[in-house]
This record gives structure tokens, sequence and C-alpha cells, in this order.
């Protein structure tokens, strides 16, 4: 067996290093390393447990000025691998605190065995997160609009009113783990704590369960609930509707439901923050002369344009007030209508004439310069 390297070498640290960049060492390497990320691989986990066994003492007040003063053989025995299983409880403190998206990355990588961080000591636990995507159409989205949402969540359970049991049952010890409400599972070098699936963490079972929910105490239920979607919401706006979520366990509180919102793409108009975007065609002499002109909104009211004379290709004309309203206000964006000037592909003879007479008198030159590319606007 090789040689056990240095604890301040695995982690990377120096000697001197505090707790928090000890911490911040581990987690950096326990996400790199961990056997979820890394199935099969034996170095990764090789170097998985040599991180967790460094961490483990050095983030120990206790452990590390005897790892400090003796080195291995101040901490032998202590971080054998039947101790690694108390690293995995720092997890939530590794990886709490640590500021916004490592939640994420935290349940991606452990997976949710860590649920029972939830779970306090007399079993109750909180239900859990509900997502439903609602798509919407972007005109429900500018002017807000109510929708109807059908989803399936548990509820805590009529018969037993959440206890599990039937009537006249009663609470024993749970003989999977004598109580501890977590049982011990090997895999490779690993003892992973879990919650026990026999009783869920509570360390007790139910006698006799309720027939109807057969002891969890929840009942799926299909749910029908209206929404009201403000006026102005964006694509991907999250709205948190409390306790709609699952239940909770053993009188433990209901989690969310999180509704996701996607907004459908409309053929004629686009967004931009609260401004909106179309675009409308005019003719050459309109181009040139000006024009006033009305154009259908997203909620077919209409609005007059003025075009005015000299109007390029492309431009971008302004209408203040008509864009998407800023939720909860009575303010709105703009409304920007891009002019798109169509050349006629076919004339009449009388048109022609009249163009030929115009190009005539306009006697463009036939070699003009080039513009330069800078000036263009995009
Ligand atoms: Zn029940």
């Amino acid at each position: 067996m090789a040689e056990k390297r240095d604890y301040y070498e695995v982690l990377g640290v120096e000697k001197s290093a505090s707790l928090d960049e000890i911490k911040k060492a581990y987690r950096k390497l326990a996400i790199k390393y961990h056997p979820d990320r890394n199935p099969g691989d034996k170095a990764a986990e090789e170097k998985f447990k040599e991180a967790t066994e460094a961490y483990e003492v050095l983030s120990d007040d206790k452990k590390r000025p005897l790892y400090d003063q003796y080195g291995f053989a101040g901490v032998d025995g202590a971080a054998g691998g039947a101790q690694y299983s108390h690293a995995f409880h720092d997890f939530s403190d590794l990886f709490g605190g640590m500021g916004g998206g490592f939640g994420d990355i935290f349940e991606n990588i452990f997976g949710g065995g860590f649920s029972s961080s939830q779970r306090s000591s007399d079993g109750h636990a909180q239900g859990a997160t509900l997502r439903y995507d609602l798509e919407i159409s972007f005109k429900a989205a500018v002017f807000g609009t109510k929708a109807e949402i059908r989803f399936t969540h548990n509820e805590v359970c009529e018969t037993c009113h959440g206890t599990g049991g039937a009537v006249g049952s009663s609470r024993k010890t749970c003989p999977s783990c004598q109580g501890t409400g977590q049982i011990r599972r090997s895999s490779g070098f690993f003892a992973m704590q879990q919650t026990c699936p026999t009783c869920r963490g509570t360390g007790t079972i139910i006698d006799k369960p309720c027939s109807v929910c057969h002891g969890s105490g929840v009942q799926e239920k299909n749910k029908m609930m209206t929404l009201t979607i403000p006026a102005g919401v964006d694509n991907g706006k999250r709205i948190d509707i409390p306790h709609q979520g699952d239940a909770g366990q053993n009188g433990g509180p209901a989690g969310d439901l999180i509704v996701v919102i996607h907004v459908a793409e409309d053929r004629f108009f686009e967004r931009s923050g609260q401004d909106l975007y179309c675009a409308v065609p005019i003719t050459m002499a309109q181009a040139s002369l000006g024009a006033e002109i009305t154009i259908p909104l997203l909620d077919d009211k209409r609005v007059s344009v003025k075009v005015p004379a000299g109007t390029s290709n492309g431009k971008l004309l302004r209408i203040k007030g008509e864009g998407v309203p800023y939720t909860g206000t009575s303010r709105r964006g703009d409304l920007y209508v891009k002019i798109v000037v169509q050349v006629p592909s076919r004339l009449s003879a009388q048109q022609k004439a009249l163009l030929e007479q115009y190009l005539a008198l306009e006697n463009p030159t036939t070699s003009p310069a080039l513009i330069p590319l800078e000036s263009l606007s995009r």
C-alpha cells in the first residue's frame, strides 16, 4: 500500500489554513471526485476517500492539533473508514451559506439521500416542492391572464389525519434501524448514512397502518387551481405558491408549488425587456414623401404611426408606452416599428413611365463612391 500523504497536502492548503479554507478546499475535491460523478473510477474514489479523511481530521478542532503534533499516530483510529459518515453529516454545513447556486450542485451531486437533513429528530419532514411548467401565449404574458392548472400532489390523508395509523394502532420501534431513523449502507470504501427506508427516518413504525394511505399519512390528490398571471411576466418567471406542493410527513409543513412560465413566440411581435418590436412594410414613395399609417397592436387595437419624409429602409420608429407593462405598475415600455421599404417588382406602364421621368430628373451618378461601413446603422 502506498504511503499516506500529508492531510494538508491532500487538501492543498497551508498548515496555517483557516477552517473556512479547509472547507473550501475539501468542497472542491469532493465535487470533483465524488463517486456519483465518477462511477466505476477507482482512482477518483481513492482521491475522494483521501480528501474526506483529511477533511474529517483537519475540520475537527480536537483532532487537528493532535495531527499537527503527532502526525497520523495522533489521530489513528479516529479517521478510519467507519468514521467517514461523520463527514457526510457536515455536508449541509459545508455547502450551506456558500451563496446562491450551490444548492443545485449539492442536489445534483449528492442526490436525494440528503433529504434527511430536512427531517427533524421526531420525523417531521417538509413535503416536496413541486414544479409546474405553464405555457402561455405571448399576448397573455404582455397583458396578463387567468390560467387553469391541474396537477397531482400529496395531501394529508383524510382517514388517519396524517398519522399513518389505523384506529387503535400504536407505534413501535422500527426493526430496521432500531429507532435511530438512519441506516448505514456500504458502497466500496464508503459507509453512507441514509434515511431508513422502513420508517422513513422516524425511528418508529405503525403496527396497523391506515388502510387508505398504507401508513404514509399522505394521499395522492388531483388538484385544480386558477392562477392570475400578472401583465408583463417574461419567459422563465417563477411564481411560488406556498404550501401547494406535497404535504409534509408526520405533521411537517407542506412544500411549495413553483410555477415556471414559458411564453410562446408570436408571429409578429418580439420582446426585449419591456419593449416590443414589430415590422411594417411601406412603399418607396411613402418612404420618400412621408406617410401616416396605422398598424395593428397585439391586443387588436390600432395605432397611428407617422413615417417622416425620407425614412430609410430598416429605420426603427418608436411609439411610446405601447410596450410591455412593468408588472404591478401602469408604466409600459415602448413599441419599436421597423420600417421595411418595399421596392415594386412589377410596374404598370404608367408607373414605369413616371419612374423613368423621375430617374431622368434625379440623374444619379453611375460611378458612386463606396459607403464607409461604420456610417451604416446596424
Ligand atoms: Zn391514512
